[in-house]
């Protein structure tokens, strides 16, 4: 349910709201625009459902959401979010690029990509300091050594960090190191992590998990919102289908989708999406022009030695070229890089 306030509504009938909310087991989220006040009531909407709030005085209108999800749909806020983080936004006119390698391997290569990133115009430095590898043999990242050189590399280009938080125990560190924290799309459905992050006052990149929905995708966006913390970036990185000459299908149809659901920015990573670094570009233009609000690209100065995802990284060249094709799309989209 959302109750909306009048734009003259007094503090005290906002309060009433809230303690009529609370005293029937619901959490209220309270959302304060400039012009007035919207309450979210969490929870197991039936308990509520008969209390007339529409005759409460500095009540607007209440309306029943129907999703399963709330905080995050676009019914609860109609406006876009735009996430600030440092001197960038995403979500706003301007479209975000989030470059580096798949994993932090060594200091030498990671300063390299990060100035060569900073160089081609990326706004955000990425790299996997923990790595979710799908065989316990694999190169599993470099973990704190890994964040300390990403902490090196943010201070040599003033790019902000983008790495991923695998385990609720590694957030506090984590957390010192990170300017955003990613959630794979292995996690996309590990709860205990998405309440964590939750807690936590920095902005998440949710990736869409390897077989998951829209739906429950916005469901896990939930959870993070549902403990306070509505900085969330839907990331579409391809699911997984019959085909296999790309190594996901990047489902591009969920940008505009989501865009319609919910107010969170969307962002695209045609890396894992496609698998191939040929196929990089031509969906990260494509990605731009259906209306994503950045992109998540992988870039290492040599691919063919990278331990992780050569195949589908970027030279620093190559990268170059993809930020010129990009920004001219963007350009005809009505958006800035
Ligand atoms: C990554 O970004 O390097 C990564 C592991 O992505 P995903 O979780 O989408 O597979
Ligand atoms: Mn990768």
């Amino acid at each position: 349910m959302i109750i909306v306030m009048k734009p003259d509504a007094t503090e005290s009938e906002i309060q009433n709201i809230i303690k009529i909310i609370e005293e029937n087991g619901l959490k209220p989220h309270i959302s304060r625009g400039k012009e007035r006040v919207i309450i979210g009531a969490i929870g197991d909407e039936a308990v509520i459902r008969n209390i007339p709030f529409d005759s409460y005085p500095g009540v607007e209108n209440a309306v029943p959401i129907l999703k399963p999800y709330k905080i995050v749909s676009r019914e609860f806020k109609k406006d876009s979010t735009a996430i600030k983080v440092d001197d960038h936004e995403i979500g706003s006119d301007r479209i975000a690029i989030i470059a580096g390698p798949c994993a932090i391997e060594n200091r030498e290569i990671t300063l390299e990509t990060a100035l060569k990133v900073k160089e081609g115009g990326a706004n955000f430095f990425r790299g996997g300091a923990y790595k979710p590898r799908t065989s316990p043999y694999s190169f599993q990242g470099l973990g704190e050594e890994g964040l300390k050189i990403l902490y090196e590399a943010k201070q040599k280009t003033g790019l902000p960090i983008v790495t991923e938080l695998m385990d609720p125990r590694d957030a506090e560190l984590v957390c010192e190191y990170a300017d955003i924290i990613q959630i794979g799309a292995r996690n996309m459905q590990n709860f205990r992590l998405l309440l964590e992050v939750g807690k936590i006052d920095k902005p998440v990149i949710l990736k869409r998990g390897l077989s998951s929905t829209i739906n429950e995708l916005l469901m896990s966006a939930e959870y993070i919102a549902s403990q306070g913390n509505t900085k969330i970036i839907l990331c579409e990185r391809g699911i997984r289908t019959f085909e296999t000459a790309t190594r996901n299908t990047l489902d591009l149809s969920a940008v505009p989708l989501l865009k319609k659901l919910t107010h969170l920015p969307v962002i695209v990573d045609p890396s894992h999406g496609t698998g191939h670094w040929d196929l990089v570009i031509p969906m990260s233009v494509a990605a731009i022009a259906c209306g994503a609000d950045g992109l998540m690209i992988e870039v290492h100065p040599h691919p063919e030695k990278a331990l992780s995802d050569g195949s589908q990284s970027l030279k620093p060249e190559k990268f170059s070229i993809l930020m010129e094709k990009v920004k001219a799309v963007a350009e005809v989209v009505g958006r800035i890089i």
